[in-house]
């Protein structure tokens, strides 16, 4: 098996746990974005958000609201910035679903996720009730 969080879960490549439960399990970033940056996955192989049963959806973010405080209190971050690079295209370089928690602090300069993106693009009502209706009518 290649994949280094299946190995990591398997207990077959070492990782500083904090956080277990069925179907999650929480570890320290192995190349952290700041102390404490946090990585939430199931215990089970799955590459995208999209890809998750509801029942382990439900276990994986159980698991990072019960994390996120832990991590915010132990480096006493002000706030997390909580987000899931959600395939090749996004940033996703582990092919196995994981949500990264990364404590963030007053005046760290690092901006909202928003950030990420350069410039919005200006859709009239037509075209937002376009997209609104497409993805309504996808099953
Ligand atoms: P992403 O780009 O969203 O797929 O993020 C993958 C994350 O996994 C990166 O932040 C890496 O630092 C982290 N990572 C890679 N290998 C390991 C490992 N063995 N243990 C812990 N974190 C890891
Ligand atoms: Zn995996």
């Amino acid at each position: 098996m290649s994949c280094i969080f299946c190995r990591i879960v398997d207990g077959d490549l070492p990782s500083r746990t904090v956080y277990e439960s069925d179907e999650a399990l929480a570890f320290l970033d192995a190349n952290p974005l700041t102390a404490g940056h946090t990585l939430v996955v199931p215990r089970d192989h799955y590459e995208t958000v999209g890809d998750l049963p509801p029942g382990t959806a439900g276990a994986v973010f159980e698991a990072v609201s019960a994390v996120t405080p832990r991590v915010e209190a132990a480096v006493d971050a002000d706030a997390t910035t909580v987000a899931v690079n959600n395939g090749e295209a996004a940033g996703q370089e582990v092919p196995h679903t994981h949500v990264h928690i990364v404590p963030r602090f007053e005046g760290d300069g690092n901006g909202p996720i928003h950030r990420l993106f350069g410039s919005r693009p200006a859709l009239s009502n037509e075209e937002l009730d376009a997209v609104a209706a497409a993805i309504r009518s996808e099953h």
